[in-house]
Formats: C-alpha cells, structure tokens, sequence
C-alpha cells in the first residue's frame, strides 16, 4: 500500500519571489520559474544551481559544463515578502464579492500574515 501524501495546495506559483527556508540553500531568494505540482517541487532561478556535464555536440563542440537550477521540495520555500524582506507565511482572502462590478469580483489575494501587504505582483 502507498503512503498517500497529504494533497496540500501549492499557492506558490510560476514568477513568485519565494525564499527557501531551510536546507543548504537556505536564506537564498529567487523567482519561481516552474511549479512540478505532481512532485511538490518548485525550480527556483538562480536556486540549487548543479553543474552538469555536457557531451560535445554541434552546438557545443568542446563539450563541457553548464549550470541548471534543480527543483527544490515545496515545503521548504515561503513567499518572499518585500515589505517584511524574508519569506512569510502567507493567507488568501477574495477580494470583491460576487455583489461588486469588474473583474475582480471574487479574485483570490495572497497576503503576508505579518505585515497583511498583498503578495500579488500586479
Ligand atoms: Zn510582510
């Protein structure tokens, strides 16, 4: 039987700040770059950076090294807030109501539970 892994929903999304919390990365900030949802993983620009080998190749004749980002667990990076300036734990409230006109009516709004500054890039 497979341990069934708790669904925990990823708020973090694609072009977030997010810092990382804990591990060998840990206090570094970066932008998100992609969300792995199935993994809880989240590749994090300039994060994790791993050297890998690379085969000559026509595009690379000499072969050689390049640097790539490796996916970090989801649950060891925070929003980054700016105000606050470290990662935060964060809440999302609605923003409007269905009563209100335009297109915000009901739009989700992350917040920093520190300081309440939205999280959302506009
Ligand atoms: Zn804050």
């Amino acid at each position: 039987m497979e341990a069934v892994a708790r669904a925990k929903k990823l708020s973090i999304r694609k072009n977030d700040m997010v810092q990382v919390m804990s591990g060998s990365e840990k206090g570094k900030t970066g932008k998100v770059l992609q969300v792995i949802t199935k993994e809880n993983r989240i590749l994090i620009e300039k994060v994790k950076m791993v050297k890998r080998h690379v085969k000559p190749s026509q595009q690379n004749p000499q072969g050689g090294y390049l640097e790539k980002e490796m996916p970090l667990q989801y649950s060891t990076v925070l929003i980054f807030c700016p105000t606050c300036n470290r990662g935060v734990r964060h809440g999302v409230k609605v923003e409007g109501s269905a009563k209100s006109k335009g297109t915000s009516a009901g739009k989700k709004i992350r917040f920093c539970k520190r300081c309440k500054a939205s999280l959302e890039t506009a």
